[in-house]
């Protein structure tokens, strides 16, 4: 595979995205150094690493969103992204940000029934400003939801809310992760949300996936549990 990022490309079988020699560097600092990375179909990766290791910088490389990266970036067409900030436009209602971009004859009809899976129906018609934080986001996933993505790209999705709602969100993504199977690459900064959500961790530190690990069981780890103590020791 020759140097760039390729989109929509035929991966290797039951691969989604394939990561290779990435490098991306800002002025004289390396952010992320030949990391390497391939993401397969249906899994749920959970990114950890301080702030400022990359992860965003390398979430942005895999949604196509920064063609200034050295390496070779493979990935599915159907990628959909969520961020911190839900970025909803905010002078269309809930309901036209869904659809926004979204060329295809059904787009109604897609938008309908993503909003009442992530239980929003009801605020389809509301201005984005008049929305709580956990529907915006909402909204948000709805919005990446509606794309049918094979790969979904969640930067810190759940950092900004509440404790409740983000119990409430962490369940609905595992819903509909299990509902419609495309790989997950969470960035978050909290080992719990990690072990309760994904079934593989990745930790980025200077620049490349410092530790790789499987993630046994899907439940919430009391304090001395082996593995969140493990993986909090490497970060
Ligand atoms: P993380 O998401 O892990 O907190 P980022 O990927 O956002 O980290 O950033 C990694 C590093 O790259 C940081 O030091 C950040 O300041 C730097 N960086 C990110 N984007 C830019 C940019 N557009 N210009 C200059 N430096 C940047
Ligand atoms: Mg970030």
């Amino acid at each position: 595979m020759a140097t760039g990022i390729h989109r929509g490309v035929t991966l290797p079988a039951g691969r989604v995205a394939a990561v290779r020699d990435l490098t991306r560097e800002f002025g004289d600092r390396t952010v992320l150094d030949r990391l390497d990375l391939e993401i397969a179909e249906g899994e749920f990766i959970a990114l950890l690493g301080r702030s400022g290791s990359g992860k965003s910088t390398l979430l942005r490389a895999l949604a196509g969103l920064d063609d200034e990266v050295a390496g070779e970036v493979a990935v599915t067409g159907s990628v959909a992204v969520a961020f911190q900030e839900p970025r909803l436009v905010p002078w269309r209602r809930v309901h036209a940000n869904v659809t926004l971009g979204l060329h295809v004859p059904d787009a109604k009809a897609r938008a309908d029934a993503a909003l009442a899976e992530v239980d929003l129906t009801a605020r389809a018609g509301a201005w984005p400003l008049t929305l709580s934080g956990g529907e915006a986001q909402r909204a948000s996933l709805a919005r990446a939801l509606v794309r049918e993505p094979e790969l979904l790209l969640l930067d810190e999705p759940f950092s900004a809310l509440d404790a409740l709602t983000r119990i409430t969100m962490h369940h609905l993504v595992l819903t509909l992760w299990s509902v419609h199977r495309p790989a997950v690459l969470l960035v978050t900064h909290d080992v719990d949300e990690a072990l309760l959500l994904a079934d593989r961790v990745l930790v980025l530190d200077e620049g490349r996936i410092a530790h790789e690990s499987l993630v046994t069981a899907r439940r919430p780890r009391h304090r001395d549990d082996p593995e969140l103590v493990s993986l909090h020791s490497t970060l």
